[in-house]
């Protein structure tokens, strides 16, 4: 398994595999020039990162070039928000398309005279058979389709009634160009695809200038074409349409004819990556935007405290495949926690107070004690930790009637507190519900540095805040938003009704008070960190990225 550095090692793959021989055999003049299409009709999620880590990526290794191109064919769902959003996400993931940005709208002219084009050579034609018609006449696996009774017409009948279309001469839906191939092909794909349909909608870049729109398959792979794709890789699901993008480019006079390799989408367990059930979720308030820290999404996972380079890094564990799989959750973890282990600093922060106090302790006194800033890097240097008489430690950290193996704080037990000294705890304070609410505790004077001079040994580590130093915060500690491993038909049922925890009152290191937004920490003993674009000084707001182990793992053991 590789390690997570800057760039990662590049697995071998099979998309690899087929550009080399093709740079071998001096295909493409040697270039390689891959493109990313999204369609503009929600924010990019983590599976779209796989896509995009594969074509800018073979671009990089292959010293090529990757374009952005926005596939805005479909103008009813398309925004402006998208647009910026996918351009923010990109660049964030570490990629650079240059000048090389494209829309399919730009195209509209020259796609609709290629469409002219399959007309005048009796290769496309006007039907005017109504949606649910041409569905029928469509055919089915086992029968083949039937000939519409408009699959006749004449080339220049065609080409006024395609005319005629565009100067708006007819309703929605009356009539749609379609390509002439085959109505009993075996793949339906290819029984006269519909090339371009009419709808009055406006489009966020072409305005009312068109009313007739080209189909997805019919722009993509010329589009590809026109900018001088030589591999224009897509998911699977494409394969069954790669006869028709090859027809269409063959029977054109194109600049090139790229090639289209296919590969296994990304599919991650307790995880939704459809966009429209990404948008059902924000539309419907069950998250609180596209870039909750719960959502899939690149802007999410942003806001959690996900690293670009940990999604790099985990794109490129998970490989490019020839067929489809689920990936475990568990694997993406992986890949944040073994990055921010090395990257993030260490913290001190108590999200569960229970106050104790230092009876032996002098009152007002306080003294700084040094605390490494990453156990295993001493690069990172370290900080100086107020310690005083009164501190806040994990509640969870403390037990009454402890069993056994607890190695924490107890009545009567001793324990070192983290960089500090070692504590007893001497007595226990109650409320009149009898919940504990402090602890009276002896410090060891001797201990400082954490060992006593007598070598005697104590089995936990705990640690703490100064409470008189304390910044307070609000901490949001999230979960999976899915409880079932494959979420399917109505997703709210699969919803887990803890994915989002909201903790109040948690003490911190005063260093936090200083965090910025680009900062990741660890807080020692409780997970990774980050701060939330909603925080500010008067109301600190950090998000749990991932906790330090995989707690669902644990849970499957215990059974
Ligand atoms: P949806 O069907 O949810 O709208 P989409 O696949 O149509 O998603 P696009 O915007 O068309 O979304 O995707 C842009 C690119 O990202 C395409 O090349 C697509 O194949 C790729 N892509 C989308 N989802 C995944 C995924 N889960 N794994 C890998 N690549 C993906
Ligand atoms: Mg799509």
């Amino acid at each position: 398994m590789s390690s997570n550095t800057d760039t990662p090692p590049t697995t071998a793959n099979f998309v690899r595999a087929i550009i080399e021989q093709d740079l071998a055999e001096g295909k493409n003049d040697g270039k390689v020039i891959t493109r990313f299409p999204p369609e503009p009709n929600g924010y990019l999620h983590i599976g779209h990162a796989k896509s995009a880590c594969l074509n800018f990526g073979l671009a990089q290794d292959y010293n090529g070039r990757c374009h952005l191109r926005f596939d805005d064919t479909n103008p009813e769902k398309e925004e402006v928000e998208y647009i910026e959003s996918i351009q923010e996400d990109i660049r964030w993931l570490g990629f650079d398309w240059g000048e090389h940005l494209y829309f399919a709208s730009d195209y509209f002219e020259q796609l609709y005279d290629y469409a002219e084009h399959l007309i005048q050579d009796g290769l496309a034609y006007v039907d005017s058979l109504s949606a649910e018609e041409i569905r029928e006449y469509r055919g089915t696996l086992t029968e083949p389709g039937i000939p519409s009774p408009y699959r006749d017409r004449t080339p220049e009948e065609n080409l006024d009634l395609f005319r005629r279309m565009r100067a708006g001469e007819f309703a929605d839906g009356s009539h749609v160009l379609r390509a002439k191939i085959d109505m009993s092909h075996p793949n339906i794909n290819m029984r006269d695809p519909v090339l371009y349909r009419i709808r009055r909608v406006t489009h966020h870049r072409t305005g009312d200038t068109w009313c007739i729109y080209p189909m997805y398959d019919f722009t993509h792979g010329l589009s590809d074409a026109m900018e001088g794709i030589t591999h224009s890789i897509c998911t699977l699901e494409f394969e069954a349409h790669r006869p028709l993008y090859d027809w269409i480019l063959e029977k054109l006079p194109v600049p090139c004819h790229p090639q289209q390799i296919e590969f296994a989408r990304l599919n991650l367990s307790y995880t939704v990556m459809s966009k429209r059930k990404l948008r059902m979720l924000v539309e419907e308030g069950v998250v609180a935007g596209w870039d909750d820290p719960r959502m899939p999404t690149l802007a999410g996972m942003r806001r959690r405290g996900v690293t670009p380079a940990a999604i790099r890094d985990f794109c490129d564990r998970v490989g490019v495949a020839k067929s489809n799989s689920l990936v475990d959750l568990a694997m993406l973890e992986h890949s944040i926690r073994d990055d921010l282990n090395q990257n993030a600093p260490r913290r001190l922060a108590v999200l569960d107070p229970l106050k104790i106090v230092i009876t032996n302790y002098p009152v007002e006194e306080v003294e700084y004690v040094e605390a490494a800033n990453h156990p295993q890097d001493p690069s990172f240097g370290t900080r100086q930790l107020p310690f005083s008489r009164e501190l806040y430690i994990e509640r969870r950290d403390f037990m009454e009637d402890p069993p056994r193996k607890f190695h924490r704080l107890a009545p009567g037990r001793e324990v070192r507190l983290r960089f500090g000294y070692f504590i007893t705890c001497q007595d226990v304070v109650k409320d009149e519900a009898g919940r504990v609410v402090e602890l009276h505790c002896t410090y060891d004077p001797e201990t400082r540095g954490g060992s006593a001079p007598d070598g005697r040994k104590v089995k936990g580590t705990i640690h703490w805040v100064s409470a008189a130093h304390a910044v307070e915060a609000e901490v949001r500690v999230y979960d999976r938003l899915f409880q079932d491993e494959l979420p399917s038909g109505e997703i709210w049922d699969s919803l887990n009704p803890e994915s989002l925890q909201t903790l109040y009152n948690c003490k911190m290191e005063p260093s936090l008070a200083e965090a910025s937004l680009d900062e990741h920490f660890q807080f020692e003993r409780n997970g990774y960190f980050c701060l939330d674009p909603d925080s500010n000084s008067q109301h600190l707001i950090l998000n749990r990225t991932v906790s330090l182990r995989d707690s669902w793992a644990k849970q499957a053991k215990k059974g």
